[in-house]
């Protein structure tokens, strides 16, 4: 089945007391069992499982074209869980503008525990350099936050496997429908589906779905299970609901990226334009090759610094100034303000997560505070 079709049947079970066309949501915390003691309706306490985050793995696992997912209550307790799977004194590479959060994560509560290097992985000679006796694990994050720059899934997972590395890519900024990571080789693939996922801002969650069943993800699963960090069923059936538009949803955020892409490239107070989808993009060859569309992220340096760019931010009415993205609305943000001090940001750098609104009217409110 195609993606449309996958995103709204894969993740539904009727139930087949009531029928009910649409799942319902499962509060209760434990299930009944049989006479004999065994959990006839394979459920059995909502820590382990429950029937709404199932729903919601089984369609992530299609979507991402993998086999079998964990969810979890955010995107940062799905990374940590992948962290916390490695052994001790394991080593991990991860980019250099790696997401802020699971960079901090690294830094501040798995320092002792696990060693890191993060490298350009635009330049794949520098991961190389760094692959020692230790390392276990290459994590990528590709388009990257804020810059837009790419990763070679493909080529990188032929390094990690050259050196029996595991490859885990955050598909986050791009979605399944914009990239597929396990098909390029990566062997697991990270969400924050807080993000297009669920695609309304309203819930937190995360996800990892995996391309194989391995004693690496046997061990995430004990993590989920025994650390806990799942996510509640109101969100799962939200998230799930959410998935339901994801293609369609994502077609719109590529097509206004694309055309607003293309507005601020040609407009004078714009001095660069980071998307994909641009042939200006010093990547754009490597996007052709491994993205299906370049996504609804994008980011831009102004002419006049920091200020300038503070200003437009102000000055907008249809975007909402706030961090995260992927929701049907868009949302504009100074990224150096939010960073801390020891990001490589551009001070002049707004990023922008482009929603569904009419694109006409995104260009005007830009045009009109440009
Ligand atoms: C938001 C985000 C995360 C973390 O997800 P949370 O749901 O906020 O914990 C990880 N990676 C990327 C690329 C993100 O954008």
């Amino acid at each position: 089945m195609k993606i449309e079709t996958l995103a709204i049947h894969s993740g539904n079970i009727i139930d087949s007391n009531t029928k009910a066309a649409i799942q319902p949501i499962t509060l209760s915390t434990t299930f009944e069992r049989g006479e004999n003691g065994d959990y006839s309706g394979g459920y059995m306490y909502s820590r382990s499982n429950n029937p709404n985050r199932k729903s919601l793995e089984n369609v992530v696992a299609a979507l991402e074209n993998g086999i079998e997912a964990c969810a979890f209550a955010t995107g940062n307790a799905a990374g940590m869980s992948v962290f916390q799977a490695l052994e001790p004194g394991s080593h991990i590479i991860c980019p250099d503008d790696m997401y802020h959060g699971l960079r901090n994560q690294l830094k501040l509560i798995f320092k002792g525990i696990l060693s890191f290097d993060f490298v350009d992985f635009t330049d794949l000679e520098q991961i190389f350099k760094v692959i020692k006796r230790e390392t276990k694990l290459i994590w990528a994050e590709t388009p990257s936050n804020p810059l837009l720059k790419l990763s070679d899934i493909a080529q990188i997972a032929h390094i990690a496997k050259e050196h029996q590395l595991i490859f885990v890519v955050d598909n986050t900024f791009a979605s399944p429908c914009c990239q597929q990571p396990l098909s390029l080789g990566a062997d697991m693939v990270m969400h924050s589906t807080t993000k297009y996922l669920n695609g309304h801002s309203d819930v937190t969650g995360g996800i990892l779905v995996t391309k194989e069943i391995t004693p690496f993800w046997e061990k995430v699963k004990l993590v989920q299970g025994y650390g806990g960090a799942v996510p509640a069923p109101f969100d799962c059936y939200l998230v799930t609901r959410g998935i339901k538009t994801l293609p369609y949803r994502m077609r719109g955020h590529v097509a206004n990226a694309q055309a607003l892409a293309k507005f601020l490239e040609n407009h004078e107070a714009v001095e660069a334009v980071f998307y994909p989808g641009l042939t200006s993009h010093p990547q754009h060859e490597l996007a052709k090759k491994q993205m299906l569309s370049f996504g609804g992220m994008l980011s831009f340096l102004l002419k006049g610094g920091e200020e300038k760019a503070k200003q437009v931010v102000n000055g907008l009415k249809i975007f909402t100034q706030a961090t995260s993205l992927g929701g049907v609305e868009s949302l504009i943000e100074h990224r150096y303000s939010v960073e801390g001090p020891d990001t490589k940001t551009p001070k002049n750098l707004l990023r922008v997560s482009v929603g569904l609104e009419h694109i006409d009217d995104l260009i005007g409110d830009l045009e009109r505070v440009l």
